[in-house]
């Protein structure tokens, strides 16, 4: 008879084993009465009407729960949480929202830095999410050590990250968006980069910390460092990520500096391949997504940022059924302007079933682009997916809310009534969320650090 845990479950013991028993519903066929978690990873399904193998074994009474496989956020920008809802950027288009924004991105701190990054990623763990990209091109004078800034952050919390070593080297001087102080030169950016990657990047199965190169857009980074970080991703085997197709704008920009349009010029960069992720990809043509397909490049779909900032639709079921691979994500606080994961599935249920239809999309769909889709973007194989072998990395919601009264279908109620707290969260067998919290943070105290800091960042004296 498996024996009740007596609780301190955030850090299992080596060899010991959890059974996360009897869910209400979870995204996974074949384990209906749950699964088992070893060392950090799923050792078994237990289907219905049957116990686990394995003797000795703790358990978690998950009868309250659903469990999915935990959330992946394929595009943010941490710090943008110390500028959301701006009022010199509401209501503007990508290009003018940036150009209201830069000046005040060019004052962050170190310690401003470090407090938005973690109020950003506690945003995103309790909405369920248990791996996240942070995509950071803002490097003004003292703030060379971003990356490093971060990695610290993600470690203190226990989430699964891949950080982008993001750049800008195109100024408003050189007929770049972004003003000088925002800027670094190639030379800067390629050894920072390299730095980075040696110092951080985990390479493989269960990698806690993983690091890619990101180059901020065609709009704000030269050709030479385009190619010159591509050449770097291959030589480091890093992913490369950067924002395409995301406006009209972008496209006209593309047109008179380059005379091409902005997946042309990714080629012609040496960037249309299996190693990119691309944040948007709203402003692809037919031929472009077939393009996309055979790269094996993948897309990482931010609907709430699109919306805001009224840039367009991505067309996601066109470029599924061509065989691209979706991710979600939640993009930036400044455009989004919240960092909620589980309200951006929704998000993307939402907008791509009233462009596709009832036929084409369902809350399975939107489920599977922020998990399994989501570990394509980031190119992993270990996450996304409630599996034997896979990392035990998990978000189990409660129904225990006004929003969820009387509903059926409990995965259906997650993204139809709108679920945006996780009551636990685990990332490689360990829990980082109990009872809807971090135990690990004080979460009144780093608001109000966050609240003063943006105030200070905002309204400088
Ligand atoms: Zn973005």
């Amino acid at each position: 008879m498996p024996k009740a845990m007596s609780h301190d479950p955030k850090m299992q013991r080596k060899g010991s084993k959890l059974w996360i028993k009897d869910p209400l519903a979870i995204l996974a066929a074949g384990a209906e009465r749950g699964v088992v978690v070893q060392d950090g990873r799923i050792t078994e399904l237990v289907p219905a009407n049957r116990q686990p193998a394995s003797a000795d074994i703790e358990i978690y009474d998950a009868g309250k729960h659903v469990v999915l496989p935990g959330l992946i956020n394929t595009h943010h920008h941490f710090y943008q949480t110390l500028t959301r809802a701006v009022p010199a950027a509401l209501d503007r288009e990508l290009f003018p929202w940036l150009q209201a924004l830069y000046p005040i991105w060019a004052r962050l701190t170190p310690e401003s830095l470090d407090l938005g990054m973690t109020l950003a990623m506690a945003e995103l763990i309790l909405s369920g999410c248990t791996t996240t990209t942070d995509h950071h091109y803002v490097f003004p004078a003292g703030l060379e050590e971003a990356i490093d800034i971060e990695v610290a952050a993600a470690g203190r919390l226990g989430l699964r990250v891949l950080l982008t070593r993001g750049s800008m080297n195109l100024s408003q001087r050189d007929g770049g968006l972004p003003p000088d102080s925002v800027v670094q030169d190639e030379d800067t950016i390629l050894a920072d980069s390299e730095r980075v990657a040696a110092r951080y990047h985990q390479p493989g199965d269960g990698a806690m910390v993983q690091i890619a190169l990101a180059p901020c857009s065609p709009f704000s980074v030269t050709t030479s460092l385009m190619r010159s970080t591509a050449d770097l991703a291959s030589r480091l085997d890093v992913r490369l990520h950067t924002h395409l197709a995301e406006t009209e704008d972008e496209n006209r920009f593309c047109q008179e500096l380059y005379n091409c349009r902005p997946l042309d010029y990714l080629e012609d960069c040496g960037w249309l391949n299996d190693r990119v992720w691309l944040a948007h990809g709203i402003h692809f043509n037919a031929g472009e997504i077939k393009r996309l397909a055979r790269a094996g490049t993948t897309v990482s779909h931010c609907p709430c940022s699109n919306q805001v900032l009224a840039s367009g639709t991505c067309p996601v079921c066109a470029m599924e059924d061509a065989g691209v691979r979706i991710g979600i994500g939640v993009d930036g606080s400044a455009s989004n302007d919240g960092s909620n994961l589980m309200q951006e599935v929704r998000a993307a249920f939402l907008l791509q079933r009233s462009r596709y239809g009832v036929n084409k999309v369902g809350h399975c769909d939107a489920l599977r682009w922020a998990t399994k889709g989501s570990a394509a973007c980031v190119g992993r194989t270990d996450i996304g997916e409630i599996a034997v072998g896979k990392m035990a990395d998990l978000a189990l919601f409660k129904l225990d809310e006004l929003r969820f009264s009387g509903s059926g279908d409990p995965l259906a109620a997650l993204v139809l009534c709108g679920a945006h707290r996780a009551d636990r969260v685990m990332v490689g067998g360990s829990w980082i969320v109990e009872s809807g919290a971090i135990p690990s943070l004080d979460l009144p105290g780093l608001m109000a650090r966050h609240n003063a800091a943006a105030q200070a960042l905002q309204s400088p004296r």
